[in-house]
């Protein structure tokens, strides 16, 4: 297989709602313009900075995929994206919410069904 033929792979940084810990999610392209979960593991936010992985725009379709091991800090199995743009983990059970990038707090908006995840704050 070549290089071109591979999955597309991004990472994108996410925070847990209870440690505060940043966390990366790798999201794969498994069809066109759909983006599956399927890893999550704990990083430093400099890393996360240097990597650049808060750069990544996925557009299309996105679900948490059977495999995704949940939250390095909570084991959350959701992502619940805040109006400020960036992702955090969800348990699925809270209805309150409070974003622990912005520190808004709100309702749920629903499913994530598109990541455009940024690093400035
Ligand atoms: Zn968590
Ligand atoms: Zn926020």
């Amino acid at each position: 297989m070549s290089p071109r033929e591979m999955p597309h792979v991004v990472v994108v940084t996410s925070r847990c709602r209870h440690s505060r810990q940043t966390f990366g999610v790798r999201v794969e392209e498994v069809k066109s313009q759909d983006w599956h979960a399927t890893w999550a593991f704990a990083i430093k936010d400099d890393a996360a900075k240097r990597e650049g992985y808060s750069k990544a725009i996925l557009r299309g379709r996105f679900a948490i995929d059977h495999q995704y091991p949940g939250c390095p800090g909570c084991t959350g199995k959701g992502l619940v994206k805040c109006q400020c743009g960036q992702l955090s983990c969800f348990d699925g059970e809270t209805r309150e919410f409070t974003c622990p990038w912005c520190n808004r707090g709100g309702k749920l908006g629903g499913a994530v069904d598109n990541l455009s995840a940024r690093g400035d704050r």
